[in-house]
């Protein structure tokens, strides 16, 4: 069941705000899981819980589609047993190589051991894969399943259809978690308060902000990356890292996340909105040429364009540099328009609409933020250190990707944890072990609760671990986005390819005076990361410290003992200086 009871600012749905409110504080206010996010991890999740009889509150910032898995061009990577060629263990080994010491190796062999099973459960639930595998930077063989170039809208298609036929799963869209809610003085996430306009104009006195707290026995965070946090990115605008935010409020430890992946080729066009040019492109035979038209990817690294993604990141940035430019090309001309077309759709015709045809013309591209490999810390169960709360996707850091991720594992990731959680929250986790078998029995399962079997005291005294808030008031509006344009410049400027210690140590000095916000916290703790890290390793590239040092090869770990953010004695919505500026 889907219900629009929020500002769905994208998609500008109706919103029937009261009747649902009425109807969750009524009757239905407490589930057995609560996900936060629609993405593909949270999507998936919420069916695979739903299947097993759980009562599931999905609920989405925005429209349920919004998120980076409906952008994701490439594919799934996954070893297709009948390949005698390439082997599990390849996989491994690249995903390995990939996260530069700081993989678990554990996490990453039942990840990928449950792979082949977990994208054929997709295949079952209607996703229409291509024939044939491609090839992407550091994979030893063709292991990418793909959809066209539009792979993460044809993966979440029959999921959302799914969810929204389930009368288990509840979704509501255009409503924002705010913060995670704890028993008072109590160590267990019971709940989630979440916020929305009852309208879109901000000029309009009648709207207001609404809140509702919805209680659940397991609260599961899959809020996606925080790439919008820099100027130029390929994420959404809506993804900045919310979920890391809540839960290290709420007492849960943040992983390296000075490790921001930036795809190298990424084309800005004039409407000022970014589109990723995927390497499968490159795998396909496409060049990277400097603003003078020179081929220069060898001279970085011997698997030239196909090289990992930081490493040719960095040989762009070096050769903007070189050449004065704030650019490069990529050189698809080598390809014939029909096989452009036929196998690059989404890309071929996006930019012939703006005025590039790509069988003839170079396309000029330069790196963005793309992908956040550390989050929130969990185990391979999807558990963090506090109790209650789960995380899954991008916004989790289970040790899969270590210090750099490896192409076209993320959707891979959230496809299989979505199983590992679910067995989890449902009590039929052995040891964190590949279990087929009990995978099979989750869906035979039946409900275990029912909604009035409701446990929680309603007297209990609960306490909200964040104080961030929506304004429906136009000047504190204008002010917030302010606050959040200078972050955005700091964190571009200072934590972007390529960082130096004395400008990320400034940083740190300038968020302090900008105002609480959630992205304020999480830039802070990006920040705090790359100061803790004072080497070069996979993603993080510190140019005055380039080599990779063996005493920093572990993981950066950061919570509320040991780092305070928040200056609670300046009042959280002052915020005048920030707009005069
Ligand atoms: C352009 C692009 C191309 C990509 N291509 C590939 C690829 O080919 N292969 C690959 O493996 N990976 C790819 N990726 C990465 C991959 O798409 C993501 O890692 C993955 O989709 C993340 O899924 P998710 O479910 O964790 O988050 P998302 O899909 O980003 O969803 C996040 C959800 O959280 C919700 N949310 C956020 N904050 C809040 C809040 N405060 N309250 C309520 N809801 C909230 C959002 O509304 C959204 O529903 C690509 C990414 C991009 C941007």
């Amino acid at each position: 069941m889907i219900y629009n009871y929020g500002d769905c600012r994208q998609d500008k749905a109706v919103c029937h705000l009261p009747v649902i409110q009425f109807l969750m504080q009524e009757y239905v206010n407490h589930f057995d899981t609560v996900v936060i996010g629609s993405g593909l991890a949270g999507l998936n999740l919420a069916r695979k819980l739903a299947a097993a009889g759980q009562n599931v509150f999905i609920c989405s910032k925005h429209a349920i589609t919004e998120g980076s898995s409906k952008y994701a061009q490439g594919g799934v990577a996954v070893v297709n047993p009948a390949n005698l060629e390439d082997s599990l263990e390849s996989h491994i080994a690249d995903t390995l190589k990939s996260g530069q010491g700081l993989c678990n190796e554990s996490v990453v062999t039942s990840i990928l051991s449950r792979s082949w099973a977990q994208v054929n459960e997709l295949i079952e639930l209607g996703v229409q894969f291509d024939d044939g595998f491609n090839l992407e930077g550091s994979h030893s063989y063709n292991r990418i399943m793909h959809v066209g170039d539009a792979t993460g809208r044809a993966v979440i298609k029959p999921l959302i259809d799914a969810v929204s036929r389930d009368n288990k799963i509840f979704v509501s869209q255009g409503y924002e978690a705010m913060s995670l809610i704890k028993v008072k003085n109590g160590s267990k996430v019971i709940g989630v308060k979440l916020e929305t306009l009852s309208g879109q104009d901000m000029e309009d006195i009648n709207q207001r902000v609404m809140a509702i707290d919805v209680w659940a026995d397991n609260v599961v965070l899959a809020t996606g990356g925080l790439g919008a946090l820099f100027q130029e990115t390929t994420n959404p605008e809506l993804l900045r890292g919310d979920g890391i935010a809540l839960a290290y409020d709420a007492g849960a430890k943040i992983e390296n996340l000075e490790f921001v992946q930036f795809h190298p080729t990424v084309f800005k066009a004039k409407s000022g909105k970014n589109f990723l040019i995927s390497e499968t492109l490159r795998g396909a035979g496409a060049q990277l040429r400097n603003s003078k038209k020179a081929l220069f990817a060898e001279n970085y690294h011997p698997d030239a364009e196909m090289a990992t993604r930081d490493i040719v990141s960095r040989a762009i940035v070096s050769e903007m540099r070189k050449t004065d430019s704030d650019f490069v090309y990529v050189d698809a001309t080598k390809l014939s328009k029909e096989f452009l077309e036929k196998e690059f759709p989404t890309i071929y015709n996006y930019c012939l609409a703006v005025g590039y045809d790509l069988a003839t013309d170079l396309l000029p591209v330069r790196p963005a933020a793309h992908y956040s490999i550390g989050g929130i810390k969990t185990d391979i169960n999807g558990k963090t250190n506090v109790d209650g709360l789960y995380a899954i996707g991008e916004c989790a850091s289970n040790g899969f990707h270590g210090a750099n991720r490896l192409a076209s594992n993320s959707l891979l990731e959230c496809i299989v944890c979505a199983d590992f959680i679910a067995e989890s929250i449902l009590g039929l986790e052995v040891d964190g072990e590949v279990n087929q078998k009990l995978t099979d029995s989750i869906v035979q399962m039946e409900s275990t609760r029912s909604l009035d079997e409701n446990e929680f005291d309603e007297d209990e005294e609960i306490e909200y671990c964040s104080d961030y808030q929506l304004t429906n008031i136009f000047e504190e509006q204008e002010a917030l986005d302010a606050n959040f344009d200078l972050i955005r410049q700091v964190i571009s400027k200072n934590l972007g390819v390529e960082r130096r210690e004395k400008s990320i140590r400034s940083t740190l000095k300038y968020l302090e005076s900008l105002d609480d916000c959630k992205e304020k916290t999480v830039a802070t703790l990006l920040t705090n990361s790359a100061l803790q890290r004072k080497e070069s390793r996979g993603a993080h590239y510190r140019v005055d410290s380039p080599k990779s040092l063996n005493a920093q090869a572990r993981s950066t770990i950061l919570s509320k003992d040991s780092m305070t953010i928040k200056d609670s004695d300046r009042p959280r919505r002052i915020v005048q200086k920030v707009a005069a500026k």
